[in-house]
């Protein structure tokens, strides 16, 4: 027997979109050490987003249980929502920090324990001249994350889009040259 089209699909498709049909699952499989960068240059404004399995940043996959574990939390969550020196853009660029956030499902009520969790964090920059962008250091980023073995980036810029892996001990994110 056919099966029926839902009705969201074909409203997706009249769209022209794709439809979402796995809504819930992560966009990326979690791996330790393996971190999803989406960098994106939408006319001065440089967004970067981070996606890693809670383990590469916090050394643990749960809420923090012992007086030591909320530290490691606090620090790296403190770490990831005020500092600009995780990324450092292209000089060239003339990026300034802006903002930045980090959260985990894993510190909220109600998160399960003995499930993976990924820690979810953005960092904004303004750019005097983000046609120079070509290049982020994640120096810092790696410096105070040592379990982050590997980066997987997706570049989004006027310029076009592209997909780099920076793996250690590589430090530099280049693209587009
Ligand atoms: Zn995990």
């Amino acid at each position: 027997m056919k099966k029926l089209t839902p009705w969201w699909v074909i409203s997706a498709l009249a769209l022209g979109v794709a439809p979402v049909l796995a809504a819930g699952t992560p966009a990326h499989a979690h791996v330790h050490g393996a971190v999803q960068l989406d960098i994106a240059l939408d006319g001065p404004t440089l967004t970067i987003t981070l996606e890693a399995p809670l383990d590469s940043v916090f050394g643990f996959e749960h809420a923090p249980r012992t007086a030591a574990e909320k530290k490691t939390a606090q620090d790296a969550l403190a770490t990831l929502r005020t500092s600009g020196t995780l990324f450092v853009p292209d000089a060239a660029a003339g990026c300034t920090f802006k903002s930045a956030t980090a959260d985990s499902e894993a510190l909220h009520p109600g998160a399960k324990a003995g499930e993976h969790a990924d820690l979810d964090a953005s960092a904004e920059f303004t750019c005097a001249k983000p046609e120079q962008l070509r290049r982020i250091d994640l120096g810092g980023l790696l410096d105070r994350f040592p379990r982050v073995q590997r980066l997987q980036a997706q570049i989004v810029t006027a310029q076009g889009q592209f997909k780099q892996t920076l793996q250690r001990p590589a430090r530099v994110l280049t693209w587009g040259r």
